[in-house]
């Protein structure tokens, strides 16, 4: 985040004061936002799901979602029909997209583009890092944000790698696929150790979580990717999916496996949470600084970490008792934070 960002939001901030509910931040200096809750990764019959577009997207404007983005391997979707059917004005946007999928030596290696121009061909490579930076960069050629898709899966992607890409800011910290190690194991950190890496080697990094959904016509079946287990909360000026995008790329949303904000407040001086708090429910609120270190934890909400000046960057993890979490995206702090 720049310093302008920072003043931008602790100027924010104060007018948000006022309000203490979401929205709380706008965007933009006098424009009014929102928050979106939509689903960035998911398949349908175009690849290797077994429902199609219309009914992906029915379930997910029926569970309410305000967005979700079709993300078939190596295929792009048409939205237009779809959004004919089920967009509605600030209520509900299907969102373009492709997982643009390939491996590299047996690993797979699998970058989401969120509305691109045009289908995007893998563009091989000649190794996990390299592919993974080809990729991208067509993912940016077609007009599109990048997203490093479960780097566990397949112990494809490690930190090593993460760390040295470059013009991407997303990757996904949680995917609710059962199969893609998000905890890691066997000496292979968990994607939130990954994180912290990457955020402490210098480059900044936003964390999102996703479903990944194949299937919805077997929702029983725990061995299934299944849709309804990760999500983002975007703040954005409209639903449109360049100002979601947007949005994304600075930084402006939290991920969940269930737990919902009430405001998320940066200044230049605190990072403060509060949170949507369910009655049977008990939670923690983690900020978290430089290697993955608890910097401090709350009991209550709202909480609030009033920065030191020397933390490179400070980001929030919510814990509810049940297992759900929320993560709140980093803030750089001083000299040293991460770009
Ligand atoms: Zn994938
Ligand atoms: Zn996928």
């Amino acid at each position: 985040m720049s310093r302008a960002r920072v003043a931008l939001l602790a100027a924010a901030a104060s007018m948000a004061s006022a309000v203490l509910s979401l929205p709380a931040l706008p965007a933009q200096p006098g424009a009014p936002a929102s928050w979106y809750k939509g689903n960035l990764h998911t398949h349908t019959l175009n690849s290797d799901g077994d429902s199609t577009p219309d009914d992906v997207v029915r379930w997910y404007r029926e569970h309410g979602y305000q967005f979700v983005t079709l993300t078939d391997h190596n295929y792009l979707t048409s939205v237009d029909g779809l959004n004919a059917l089920h967009g509605a004005d600030d209520k509900f946007l299907v969102m373009k997209g492709e997982e643009v999928t390939d491996a590299f030596e047996k690993k797979p290696i699998h970058v989401n583009g969120f509305n691109p121009s045009s289908f995007i061909k893998p563009p091989g490579g000649f190794s996990v890092l390299d592919m993974t930076q080809r990729m991208v960069d067509a993912i940016r050629g077609a007009g599109a944000v990048p997203s490093i898709n479960h780097p566990n899966f397949g112990w494809a992607i490690s930190a090593d790698e993460l760390m040295q890409l470059q013009r991407t800011r997303l990757f996904e910290v949680f995917n609710g696929h059962p199969l893609v190690n998000n905890n890691g194991g066997g000496g292979v950190p968990g994607l939130e150790e990954v994180w912290d890496r990457i955020l402490s080697s210098g480059q900044m990094m936003y964390g999102i979580a996703v479903d990944d959904a194949h299937y919805f016509k077997r929702p029983e079946d725990k061995t299934a990717p299944r849709p309804g287990f990760g999500w983002v909360y975007v703040r954005a000026p409209r639903l449109e999916a360049r100002a979601l995008v947007e949005s994304l790329e600075r930084g402006d949303f939290y991920s969940s496996t269930g737990v919902e904000l009430q405001s998320i407040t940066a200044t230049s001086a605190a990072l403060t949470v509060a949170i949507k708090t369910e009655p049977a429910s008990k939670y923690r609120i983690q900020f978290i600084g430089r290697h993955g270190r608890v910097l401090s934890e709350a009991l209550a909400s709202p909480a609030t970490y009033a920065f030191m000046g020397d933390e490179s960057y400070v980001r929030a993890k919510v814990l509810e008792s049940n297992g759900k979490a929320a993560w709140i995206q980093p803030v750089p702090v001083g000299a040293s934070s991460p770009r």
